[in-house]
């Protein structure tokens, strides 16, 4: 295997578990919960176990863990299905359900009460909690926890045939009320929940409840290495309890790692939920959102996630990443492989009056001077074009460059311009920019005119320029004041998004549905796929060029 060092701990408890012979293949599973749609989180987990696989040439389940049919939807299962293979993680034939189980579920449910470790209790659920004690004092036993086993069993049967009405009844284990560790107090097991289920309809009003159901789902399909996040820790006792108990001949091996957090972005699912609830954003694939949907509509690629996941590394250790970093890997990803074009944003006219009326050129652009392979194209260039507002300024600060009254720029790929002046509305608005041209400054004749200039600015020509909707995003979470307030709610940023009514070259105006493309100057664009049509292009800036983020490896 690789280099020691390189390896994370758990590929290191894995080599050892394989060179101990605890298990001669490796096989692990994501397991996701179909009430709601993936998000970053979710990738760091599903790149993790679907890489385990395919390094140690093992095998990875997609599975569902629809246990709690209270929040479980169709739809979430197919936008899951849909965003894992989108990251690319491969489940193959390998696709499961653990609502598929709850007849083996219950037969081993069956087992434990048979064997006097699991028990009828008829507490509700704020005496549970009342008998369940503190950390720093033992629980109380349930009265239930002496009943006979021919009892538990004939009671456990009639919650499942729909006898008894929610919470009458739940099934509990019979474990430890004094062990330090809460989970092992008796915890329960199964509970009755009317509730239709989306795969099983209404034939089960008994539900497994998480600590017992996933220890079976993975012992059931054989999986060597559960890997799960850290809050499941305290958990690993019960894992295990559940696995003996129930007399599993393969026992599978829970390992912890830390989750994944962006600081200063919202990442949980109950949160995305709400925002997406309440009507905050625009559905689960909102481009504000680091849902796995709203990142893509946003413009990421999964190698960027990927990429993304693979720098957060693999730790024992909760640690917050940044999204400048994941914004890094989106512009590394992308810089190579996307034309480089002219679109402007906010625009403003420049009418160039030496320029002929009625005339129009074609110059020559290259679409990517780090990737020959992209070729070139022609933009066509008339006395008219639109510009960005903030390129000119009547009285410019030091330092300004760009257009000004008396001052010279290049337009990218066309000619160097002067400015002349401008003209205004009642209310002094500017309008336009007027300026003149020198013909022998053309970009690629050969003229060597001796005068240089300090400002280079994109344009596109207002003939046959294509007017677009430009999408510009901010966090959606206001930085200043943090993610959460004192309520639990979400800080917002009213600026989040702002639209712009923009010029691209026409070109662009076809662009089709996760089209990218580098906008000179103002960033790297996705042509949004839900609302970007054929003649009316929308575009979503991903990212912007600069950023202050290193790499610092
Ligand atoms: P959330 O924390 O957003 O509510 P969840 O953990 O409830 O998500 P599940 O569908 O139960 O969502 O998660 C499926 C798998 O993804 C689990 O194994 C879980 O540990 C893992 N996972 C969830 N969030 C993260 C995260 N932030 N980083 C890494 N793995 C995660
Ligand atoms: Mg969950």
């Amino acid at each position: 295997m690789d280099n020691k060092e390189t390896r994370n701990f758990i590929e290191r408890e894995i080599d050892k578990d394989l060179k101990e012979g605890t298990y001669s293949s490796v096989h692990t599973r994501f397991p996701p919960e179909p009430n709601g749609y993936l998000h970053i989180g979710h990738a760091k987990s599903i790149v993790l176990n679907s890489g385990i696989a395919e390094e140690y040439g093992g095998l990875f389940n997609l599975r569902f863990d629809d246990t709690n049919p209270t929040k479980e939807k169709p739809e979430f299962v197919e936008s899951i299905k849909e965003d894992v293979k989108w990251l690319g993680a491969d489940w193959g034939d390998r696709l499961f359900f653990a609502s598929s189980y709850f007849d083996k579920m219950y037969e081993y449910a069956l087992v434990l009460i048979e064997k006097g470790s699991a028990y009828v209790s008829e507490l509700n659920a704020d005496e549970i909690r009342e008998y369940r004690g503190t950390l720093t004092e033992p629980g109380k036993e349930d009265p239930g926890r002496n009943r006979s086993v021919e009892e538990n069993l004939r009671i456990f049967k009639e919650m499942k045939d729909g006898v008894y009405e929610d919470g009458k009844y739940v099934l509990r284990g019979k474990i430890d009320m004094a062990s330090p560790n809460i989970n092992m107090r008796d915890p329960i097991l199964y509970r009755i929940a009317h509730i239709p289920h989306h795969n099983t309809g209404d034939k089960w009003c008994i539900y497994p409840m998480y600590d017992f159901a996933h220890p079976l789902e993975d012992a059931i399909e054989g999986i060597s290495h559960s890997l799960c996040t850290l809050e499941f820790e305290d958990h690993r006792p019960l894992y295990d309890w559940v696995i003996k108990e129930c007399g599993i001949e393969v026992p599978p091996r829970q390992i912890e790692f830390a989750k994944l957090y962006l600081n200063n972005v919202v990442t949980g699912k109950r949160y995305i939920k709400k925002l997406v609830e309440d009507g905050t954003v625009d559905g689960w694939d909102d481009p504000r959102l680091v849902s796995i949907a709203g990142l893509r509509r946003r413009g990421y690629t999964p190698e960027s996630i990927r990429k993304f996941v693979e720098l957060c590394g693999i730790s024992k250790a909760q640690s917050t990443a940044e999204m400048e970093m994941l914004e890094y890997c989106i512009r590394e990803d992308l810089k190579p492989k996307v034309k480089r074009l002219m679109a402007v944003i906010h625009p403003l006219k420049l009418i160039i009056d030496n320029y002929p009326e009625g005339q129009t050129e074609e110059l020559k652009a290259v679409n990517n001077p780090d990737n020959e392979e992209l070729g070139e194209r022609t933009v066509s260039f008339s006395r008219e074009l639109w510009i960005e507002r903030e390129d000119f300024m009547e009285e410019p600060p030091k330092k300004y460059f760009r257009l000004f009254p008396g001052n010279e720029v290049r337009l990218m790929n066309a000619y160097f311009v002067k400015c002349t002046g401008c003209d205004k509305d009642a209310e002094g608005n500017i309008t336009a920019v007027h300026c003149t041209y020198d013909p022998l400054t053309k970009q690629g004749t050969g003229v060597e005119i001796g005068r240089k200039v300090k400002g280079t600015i994109h344009w596109v020509n207002a003939g046959d320029a294509a007017p677009a909707e430009i999408r510009l995003y901010e966090n959606i979470v206001d930085e200043e004041k943090g993610v959460y307030n004192e309520e639990g709610n979400i800080n917002l940023n009213p600026n989040s998004l702002e639209v712009c009514a923009g010029f691209v070259e026409k070109s662009l105006s076809e662009a089709k549905a996760y089209d990218s493309f580098q906008f000179v100057r103002n960033g790297f664009f996705c042509a949004d796929a839900k609302d970007s049509k054929p003649g009316k292009p929308v575009f979503n800036r991903i990212v912007s060029l600069k950023s202050s983020f290193k790499l610092s490896q």
